[in-house]
């Protein structure tokens, strides 16, 4: 009997691309396709590029470069490995992927994943090719559902893409040329997919888009649904405890989802906002069109719905022009807020966006001292806002075997890994945990009280 072709999808950058890696192995798993965690020995390799900054364009090629040398080992052995390169860097660089580095069989957009078997034919046929073309045809219809077993294998937390793209055109990011224009899911879609993890044991989803919150997919009416309205679907389905969404823009911060904050139990706690810079200056260069004080008001209004709300951010500092005082302006603003954590970039210049060929870019050293001066800052106060658990009694909602036996992990409403000792029929089940201590990157803790069994039997469980 012949062996299954093997495709092993290494993927770079943000959830949307671990989302279409998953999306691609389960398409190209009716072509005979079985997944593997390594890409020696692969049949295929799709690496699902990032091109938000220049260092994560880079790493793209030092990959196929690595990949090339066990395409060249599989040539010796006589058999045939296939790289694909899929993702940004695909769509933005198209064919020039293929003149730097020839070993490269295949290019795909993030549009035309749903074409796979059909450009692996192709490929197979002795062609190399691009297709990095925008299609009329939905991506998302033609793609296959999640499979069962590879639900279980990807464990109770899901990611599901609802939104994609940015019709925003901030003056720093890609995103709006490599994906394309904004795009929403159905509600009736999404939902069906929500059940369907649920049913594979899934208890925790996290809707993702670029700009998620400006969500307005078709509803059952024909009318457009907000992302307030459609959290509120999906905390009616059976199985699913806990939801999150992520990224949102301060702008798309509507009154409906905010309310959505205080009125649902499983919507969790814990909002990521990016706002970029502190400065209003800087802000209005960026194109984000808002002000710092419209950012830090969004904020208000959400501790307003629900108290117990915390906030993470993305930082860009050495913006062009970023002066001192601009950049005083987004520590003070980090003061102000307080997040429970945060990411921080040095600006990137990338091809074709306005700010690349705007005046005043801030010298390297710059950059770099004032990145360093944020993070001490962002630090300080993630390790203060882990500090404050100690001692309390936290929801835990319980992922998987630690590494000691009898030891399970699981997470907090604000994503802090907890680890506890607890029987493993747990997993999947959301229960109050003691948090007794703090390490560096983990809460340790013990189970409050004797937990009642799960209604739903988790995923390998
Ligand atoms: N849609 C989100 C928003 O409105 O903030 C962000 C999406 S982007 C994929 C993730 C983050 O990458 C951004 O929030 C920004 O901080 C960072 N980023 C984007 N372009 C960048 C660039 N050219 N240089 C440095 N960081 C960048
Ligand atoms: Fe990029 Fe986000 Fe701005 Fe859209 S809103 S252009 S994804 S940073």
């Amino acid at each position: 009997m012949s062996r299954p072709y093997r495709v092993h999808v290494k993927s770079f950058g943000c959830q949307m691309n671990v989302y279409d890696s998953h999306r691609m192995a389960d398409t190209l798993a009716p072509a005979g396709y079985a997944e593997t965690p390594e890409a020696a020995g692969a049949d295929l390799v799709i690496l699902n590029t990032c091109h938000i900054r220049e260092k994560a364009a880079d790493k793209v090629y030092s990959e196929i470069g690595r990949v090339r040398v066990m395409k060249e080992e599989a040539a010796a052995q006589g058999r045939r490995m296939v790289i694909a390169v899929a993702g940004c860097v695909a769509q933005a660089e198209g064919e020039e992927i293929i003149r730097r580095a020839a070993a490269v069989d295949l290019v795909v957009g993030s549009q035309n994943y749903h074409r796979l078997p059909d450009l692996l034919a192709r490929v197979q046929a002795g062609e190399q090719v691009v297709d990095t073309e925008f299609p009329v045809d939905d991506k998302f219809d033609a793609l296959a559902a999640p499979r069962t077993d590879a639900i279980r294998e990807r464990g109770i937390s899901a990611f599901v893409t609802v939104q994609e793209g940015c019709d925003k055109f901030c003056t720093f990011c890609v995103v709006p040329y490599t994906r394309g224009a904004e795009v929403s899911r159905p509600v009736g879609k999404i939902v069906a997919e929500v059940e369907h993890l649920a049913e594979a044991g899934v208890r925790e989803v996290t809707l993702i888009g670029q700009n998620v919150n400006a969500y307005h997919g078709q509803d059952a009416d024909g009318r457009p649904a907000t992302l307030g309205k459609l959290l509120r679907r999906l905390s009616d389905v059976p199985g699913i405890v806990r939801l999150r969404y992520m990224t949102s823009h301060p702008r798309d911060m509507a009154d409906d989802l905010i309310a959505a904050h205080g009125d649902l139990p499983a919507l969790m706690p814990y909002v990521h906002l990016p706002v970029q810079s502190g400065s209003d200056r800087v802000l209005a260069a960026m194109n984000r069109r808002h002000t710092r004080q419209e950012y830090l008001d969004v904020i208000a209004r959400l501790r307003k719905s629900r108290i117990d709300l915390a906030f993470t951010s993305d930082f860009i500092v050495g913006f062009p022009d970023e002066t001192e005082d601009d950049f005083r302006a987004t520590l003070t603003l980090v003061e102000e807020v307080g997040f429970a954590t945060a990411y921080s970039f040095i600006y990137s210049p990338r091809p074709g966006t306005p700010a690349a060929e705007m005046d005043g870019q801030v010298p390297p050293q710059e950059k770099s001292e004032r990145l360093q001066r944020l993070q001490a800052v962002i630090t300080r106060q993630w390790r203060a806002f882990n500090a404050q658990s100690i001692g309390r009694t936290i929801d835990v909602l319980l992922e998987k075997p630690g590494k000691l036996s009898g030891q399970l992990v699981g997470r907090t409403p604000y994503l802090q890994t907890v680890q506890m000792m607890a029987p493993r029929l747990l997993i999947g089940s959301v229960v109050p945990v003691m948090i007794t201590e703090v390490g560096t990157n983990t809460l340790f803790g013990a189970l409050a009280e004797q937990p009642i069994a799960p209604e739903f039997a988790a995923a390998g469980a």
